[in-house]
């Protein structure tokens, strides 16, 4: 009899099956999805068996052939079922849910589905065997034609229309799925002795449990937890169809660089046993040392969250601790991308316990705001240096200039840079924005315009996240020797809480600098931590008082006392004072009355664009000089 073929298909359906369920896996719709394809498979196969067995029984010895005629509708009914589930596992991961049109079509997929089985019981169909051909006919199977076919196909264009929202992975073992179908419908036709359909549906389902749907990719090896893989697609699950959600997150921080690989791991597996005692709800390893656990419920969560604190405090033999960041809820996030962009943001966070709530997200979109700002800005050269110049006391000219960042908007506004230096130095794009910054420096320099004004030295702002610990001031050298800048005309300024974060690599990269003539000037002093050693062991030549040191002299006579101290003292250092921030006359003659060698400040020009520096620059320059 015919029926080889579909017994290895059962054969494979039954092995996927068996794999399947014993396997650990997350609860998710595609998941759900497969399974349910899985059970039609294995139902249309053994009525695909049954059904050539009664037909054979029929037509040679002489079997009731109502109840074989029933068969033969199951299957095909069944087959039917099997195309309609390919077609809801492909769409309900990729048609928008919130579209009307989709919706629509969602609904008349199933309408047609009922419709057509409806037609398949009622409508009369006849069989036939021959030696190895056999099969059944009329119009219940060819309705049956008809409906696989319209499934096939459309599995097939929603597939393709999607192809960009999935990935390459995802839309080969689909579309191989869908052919292997098609092809053996079509050799079947052909060929009505091979009974192929069956044995290929299994064959795809093959396809797709070791493309897609395979629970072992979820599986983080060495703790057996889920893993990264596995939350994405869990979260975005879980946003695609509006299940709201609270997550746990611990990350282990090693207290020493003692802890061994041995130490890590033993502190990994204990953390990984711990979380898993918590309960049922899945426990992830999204990182070497983080771990998170889905919850569906905020209290649980929380409950849970308290219990794993406490059960920290007994683990005290691996110098290690914790940092966990709670989301209570997940519907402040606007959808995955952003619940991952939080995540990554907030996990690196110094403080032990961070708790999700939407200032915190409200922050981060802003930060991404302008993280996209900076981005844009560099790419279409949006990218401004202000000068601003210092009045020279002693000489009584403006000789030099600070170097201030702007970045201008399309409509020609402008954005200050306290608004994006902080993120540009969290991101990291403080890199490509300080080389940028210093190109237009090295650009400005290299006109020579402003040196025959006049300028003697240009000084420009250097955040420590723009140090580098190989290759010490890497980018600055390379500036100056590819705009072939006197390097005696450029000035640093670093400020005392970056100095402090990194002291040794910015004293590195600082006297790599200093090496080729580059000088230091130490910013904002008197508003972090005035440490002594700070300005006496770093490398500086100019202490510049910030903006609040020095209106402070106008405020009580201690203040004054201590600024009229610290000026001598610097002094005596062989060092120069800038101060800052001088608005009135008043407050300049203070200052010059102090001794003060520059100053800095909207009295005498706030930041302007480059060439307004120059008119400026040119206005002031003594007739004598010109003529010189
Ligand atoms: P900063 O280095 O302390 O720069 C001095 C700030 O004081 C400038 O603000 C300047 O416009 C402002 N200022 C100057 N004179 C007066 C005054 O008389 N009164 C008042 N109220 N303010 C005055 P700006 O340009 O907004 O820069 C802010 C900060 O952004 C800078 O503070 C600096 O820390 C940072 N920054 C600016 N440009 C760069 C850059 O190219 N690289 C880096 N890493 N940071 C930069
Ligand atoms: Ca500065
Ligand atoms: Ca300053």
């Amino acid at each position: 009899m015919n029926i080889e073929l579909q017994c290895c298909a059962l054969f494979i359906i039954f092995s996927i099956s068996v794999m399947f369920m014993y396997e650990k896996k997350l609860d998710l719709m595609n998941r759900r999805l497969f399974q349910r394809a899985i059970i039609a498979c294995f139902a249309c196969l053994i009525f695909d068996v049954l059904s050539v067995i009664l037909i054979n029984l029929s037509v040679y010895s002489g079997f009731n052939p109502f109840i074989t005629e029933i068969v033969c509708k199951l299957y095909i009914m069944l087959l039917v079922l099997q195309g309609f589930f390919g077609y809801v596992y492909a769409s309900t991961s990729l048609l928008p849910r919130d579209r009307a049109w989709a919706k629509a079509a969602r609904t008349i997929s199933y309408l047609i589905f009922a419709l057509g089985e409806i037609l398949m019981l009622l409508l009369p169909i006849s069989f036939t065997a021959a030696g190895r051909v056999v099969y059944s006919y009329g119009p219940s199977t060819s309705v049956a034609y008809i409906l696989s076919a319209v499934y096939i196909l459309s599995t097939i264009i929603t597939t393709v229309v999607y192809k960009k929202d999935m990935p390459g992975r995802r839309f080969i073992a689909m579309l191989l799925w869908q052919g292997i179908w098609l092809l053996a419908a079509a050799i079947q036709f052909l060929r009505p002795e091979l009974l192929l359909v069956g044995f290929a549906s299994s064959f795809g389902m093959v396809v797709l449990y070791i493309q897609l749907e395979n629970p072992s990719e979820n599986i983080d090896g060495p703790t057996g937890l889920f893993n990264t893989n596995a939350l994405s697609a869990y979260v975005h699950d879980k946003y695609r169809f509006d299940r709201r959600f609270s997550m746990f997150t611990a990350k282990i921080h090693y207290l020493t660089t003692y802890v061994d690989y041995n130490m890590e791991q033993e502190a990994v597996m204990r953390t990984a046993r711990a979380l898993v005692n918590l309960g049922p709800e899945p426990v992830f390893r999204i990182d070497d040392d983080t771990f998170c656990v889905v919850y569906d419920d905020r209290e649980r969560m929380l409950e849970r969250a308290a219990d794993i604190k406490k059960q920290k405090d007994g683990v005290t033999d691996i110098p290690a601790n914790g940092t966990y960041l709670l989301i209570p809820d997940s519907t402040i996030m606007s959808g995955p991308d952003e619940f991952f962009r939080f995540l990554h943001t907030y996990l690196e966070n110094e403080q032990e316990i961070t708790v999700a709530s939407e200032e915190l997200v409200r922050r981060l979109r802003d930060q991404n705001r302008i993280k996209e700002l900076i981005d844009e800005a560099l790419r279409t050269d949006r990218v401004e240096v202000f000068y601003q110049p210092f009045y020279n006391v002693r000489e009584d000219c403006f000789d030099t200039a600070e170097a201030l960042v702007r970045i201008r908007r399309e409509d020609g506004s402008i954005v200050p840079p306290g608004e994006f230096i902080p993120v540009a130095e969290e991101t990291g794009q403080i890199i490509p924005l300080g080389i940028r910054i210093f190109e237009k420096v090295c650009e400005f320099l290299k006109k020579g315009e402003a040196d025959r004004y006049g300028l003697k030295q240009i000084e420009a702002n250097i955040s420590a996240a723009q140090f580098d610990y190989d290759n010490p001031a890497k980018f600055v050298i390379q500036l100056i020797e590819e705009y072939r800048i006197d390097p005696g005309k450029l000035n640093l300024e670093i400020t005392e809480t970056a100095a402090a974060r990194n002291r040794d690599i910015m004293l590195k990269n600082m006297n790599v600098l200093i090496e080729r003539g580059i000088t230091f000037s130490l910013d904002d002093f008197g508003t972090g931590r005035s440490n002594i050693d700070y300005f006496v062991n770093m490398p500086v030549t100019i202490i510049k008082f910030d903006y609040s040191f020095t209106h402070s002299f106008f405020e009580n006579d201690k203040t004054k006392f201590v600024l009229t101290g610290m000026v001598d003292i610097l002094h005596k250092l062989n060092m120069s004072v800038v101060a800052e921030g001088i608005e009135t006359e008043e407050q300049m003659r203070v200052m010059k009355d102090m001794g003060v060698e520059y100053m800095q400040g909207y009295y005498f020009s706030r930041p302007v664009p480059e060439d307004e520096f120059i008119t400026f620059l040119r206005q002031r320059i003594p007739t004598t000089d010109l003529q010189g």
